[in-house]
Order: C-alpha cells, then sequence, then structure tokens
C-alpha cells in the first residue's frame, strides 16, 4: 500500500514492552516504512539524517526510540528535540506524553517563547519536576541555557525535527549550534524532514558523525497519492467568494485554509465567522496561550475551519483534516508540499485546492507539478465527488 505497510510488526522493531503497550492503545498496528528503516538503528544508538514523506510517521521514530533507550535519572535532562514552531513543539510533548504512559519515570517539558521564562526557571529548579525530556524552540532554549536554568551535559540524544526550516534561518541556526555546544560531544544526533535539500544534508551532516541517512531521490515519491489535487484561477477579489462557496459545497471534516499574512488571517477569520462559518485563527500576532489554545480546539475538534499563517505550514497533524485550501499560495513550491500535507495523513485521503491569481502563483503552481511530478488540475465545474476525498 502507499504507506509502506508490510507485515512487520512493532515488536519486530526491538522495543521495550511499556512501549509496545502504549503504541497499542494508540491503535498503531503496523510501523510504515521509514519507522521500519530507522527505529532499529536509532534504538542502537547510530545518527540518523532521514527524509520521509508528509504525515507517514516520522515523530514516532524519535519518540519511540529515544524512550526505549532513556534511562531516567531524577534530575538530569538525556534528551533534547528541538523545532521551529511553538504549536509544534507542544504538539511533540504531547506524542512523548502518549507514548510514555506506561513508564512512569520518564518525564518530558515543553519550553518556547511568548510565555513567561520565570516559570521555566521555576519548573526547572523543581526537582519534583524536572524533566528527562526537553522538547522545545531553539530561542527559548538557548535562552535558558544562557541564564544557566537548563543544563544539558548529560544529553544522550538531540534531534531536530523539521530540520531544514530549523537551520535555515540564520538566527535560529545560531540559536541551534549554541544548544548543540552545550551538549556532550558524545552524543546521538537525529534530524527529520520531508524535505531535505543535498545542500541543507550537507550542513545537517556537520551535526553528525557516519549517520544513516535515508532520503527520498525522487522528488516526485514526495507527493501524496491519497490527496486529490487542484486550482482555481481567479482575481484576488473573487477570493471570498470562491471561498464560500468551496466551503458551503465540499463535505470536509476540517479545513485548515492559508494565507500569507496576520492582517489577512485576522481580516479571513472575522468575514467567516460574520457568514456563519465558526473559524479560528492563528498566527504570530496572537498571544502565545491563545495560539495553544486555538491549536488544542482545533485538534480536539471543537473548531471546524482554521484560517492560519504558515504557522501551521509544517509538523502540525490534526487527523481529521481532509482539505487544505491556500487562499494565498506559498512563494515557493517546498511550502506548498507541506502545507497540503496537513491534509491527508498517514495515507488517508484528502483534498486540496490552491487559489492562483497572479503571475507568480501561476509560476509557483507550475514549479510544484514538474518538481514533484504532480498533476493539479483546475477546479471541475461540477465539483468534486465527496467518497473521493
Ligand atoms: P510526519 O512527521 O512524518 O509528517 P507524523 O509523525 O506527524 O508524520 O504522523 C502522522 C500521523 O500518523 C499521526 O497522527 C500519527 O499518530 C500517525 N501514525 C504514525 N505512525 C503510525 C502507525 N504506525 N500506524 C498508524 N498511525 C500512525
Ligand atoms: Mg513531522
Amino acid at each position: 500500500s502507499y504507506v509502506g505497510v508490510h507485515s512487520t510488526s512493532f515488536k519486530d522493531l526491538l522495543l521495550k514492552d511499556e512501549l509496545l503497550r502504549a503504541i497499542g492503545d494508540c491503535g498503531f498496528e503496523h510501523p510504515s516504512e521509514v519507522q521500519q528503516e530507522a527505529i532499529p538503528q536509532s534504538n542502537m544508538g547510530v545518527d540518523v539524517l532521514c527524509q520521509a514523506k508528509s504525515g507517514l510517521g516520522k515523530t514516532a521514530v524519535f519518540v519511540l526510540s529515544t524512550l526505549n533507550q532513556l534511562e531516567p535519572t531524577p534530575g538530569e535532562v538525556s534528551v533534547v528535540v528541538l523545532c521551529h514552531t511553538r504549536e509544534l513543539a507542544y504538539q511533540i510533548k504531547n506524542e512523548y506524553d502518549r507514548f510514555s504512559k506506561y513508564l512512569p519515570d520518564a518525564r518530558t517539558s515543553v519550553f518556547y517563547g511568548g510565555v513567561s521564562i520565570a516559570k521555566d526557571k521555576e519548573l526547572l529548579k523543581d526537582p519534583e519536576r524536572t524533566p528527562n525530556i526537553v522538547v522545545g524552540t531553539p530561542g527559548r532554549l538557548d535562552a535558558l541555557i544562557r541564564e544557566k536554568a537548563l543544563k544539558l551535559d548529560n544529553i544522550r540524544t538531540f534531534v531536530v525535527d523539521e530540520c531544514d526550516k530549523v537551520l535555515e534561518a540564520v538566527d535560529m541556526r545560531r540559536d541551534v549550534q549554541e544548544i548543540f555546544r552545550a551538549t556532550p560531544k558524545t552524543k546521538q544526533v537525529m534530524m527529520f524532514s520531508a524535505t531535505l535539500a543535498p545542500d541543507m544534508r550537507a550542513i545537517c551532516k556537520k551535526f553528525m558523525q557516519n549517520p544513516l541517512e535515508i532520503y527520498v531521490d525522487d522528488e516526485a515519491k514526495l507527493t501524496l497519492h491519497g490527496l486529490q489535487q487542484y486550482y482555481v484561477k481567479l482575481e484576488e477579489k473573487e477570493k471570498n467568494r470562491q471561498l464560500n462557496n468551496l466551503l458551503d459545497s465540499l463535505e470536509f471534516n476540517q479545513v485548515i485554509i492559508f494565507v500569507r499574512s496576520t492582517s489577512r488571517a485576522n481580516q479571513l477569520n472575522q468575514l467567516l465567522n460574520e457568514c456563519s462559518f465558526p473559524s479560528i485563527a492563528v498566527h504570530g500576532a496572537m498571544r502565545q496561550d491563545e495560539r495553544i489554545e486555538h491549536y488544542r480546539q482545533f485538534k480536539e475538534f471543537n473548531k471546524r475551519i482554521c484560517v492560519s499563517t504558515d504557522i501551521f505550514g509544517r509538523g502540525i497533524d490534526i487527523e481529521r483534516i481532509n482539505l487544505a485550501i491556500n487562499y494565498d499560495m506559498p512563494p515557493e513550491a517546498d511550502q506548498y508540499l507541506h502545507r497540503v500535507g496537513r491534509a491527508g495523513r498517514f495515507g488517508t485521503k484528502g483534498l486540496a485546492v490552491s487559489f492562483v491569481s497572479s503571475e507568480e502563483d501561476e509560476k509557483v503552481l507550475s514549479q510544484i507539478q514538474e518538481r514533484f511530478e504532480v498533476k493539479i488540475s483546475p477546479y471541475p465545474e461540477e465539483g468534486v465527488d465527496a467518497s473521493t476525498y
């Protein structure tokens, strides 16, 4: 099948019984291809540089293998996980909690900017609450290290999720290097993304020694085959009416609508609510507690429509999203791939519709089709049969 599930079972991956039980509780039946390939070696402490397409369970690779190797020592942080957004850090922390259900001594904490650093420091000072696993965004973790609140000299495994994104921005890369320097020389390093260009692979490998390298060298193989993809050519001023029509006619479980800026997210969210489409917005100009609250509401299915900037463009995993709309086309092809990958998680079906309103948009559209060998057709006049997405 297209998720690459074979008859292998999680039992074959040499995991602790406590983890196998938690995996069973999560309803996972078989490991995906990337899990089969990477977990056994990760369990051995080997460095891993892993590219695998969206939604096929890269998170479980590092969560399971770090929990499997963990020998929790009170007061010692053994694992650090970095990622590019606060909501993704929060999500990964919850994955650790889910899989460590039967490992009562394994404790995970999450740290990110936009909230009180004093509270973070308090937690790290309290011997009853100090974590063995730390998940966070680079800026806040670096700040905690500089203020000597967080000590990483017992780190055994250093993980970067969405590594190309984390290492692409100069300031985030600098934070990562600082954090890396605060960890022992000998440790396991693991990095993950769905997109990993050759120059980025070289940058990642500078942090590693003889890594297990898993790549998708043929970009066509990054295409999600359960996902139908369409575009609508229109004028900017027609976007609202077109969106209205789509939301009216499509039978979605949950939909994520991507826009290019904070102000556009606010405007569209307001408009949708006025048109009786109860939606929530997520963007960088919101208060952090509100951002997490909106993530939670959407994840827990209290809201079905979310308008987002690229904050939710990568990594965010919301099971019921079966429709992704690019209200604004992203400026580059990689971003498109990540965004539409929010629909069709773990090989499920989904639908993506992109609004194309400028020459720039058309250029991106043709780049996507060429690079990922995907056919993006004009949205059909008769609509799309609800049983197919
Ligand atoms: P990626 O990071 O590769 O994009 P995620 O780790 O976010 O993908 O996983 C996508 C979804 O698939 C999540 O909801 C996760 O719980 C689910 N999942 C992962 N592995 C399995 C599995 N072996 N069986 C069933 N579901 C899985
Ligand atoms: Mg991921």
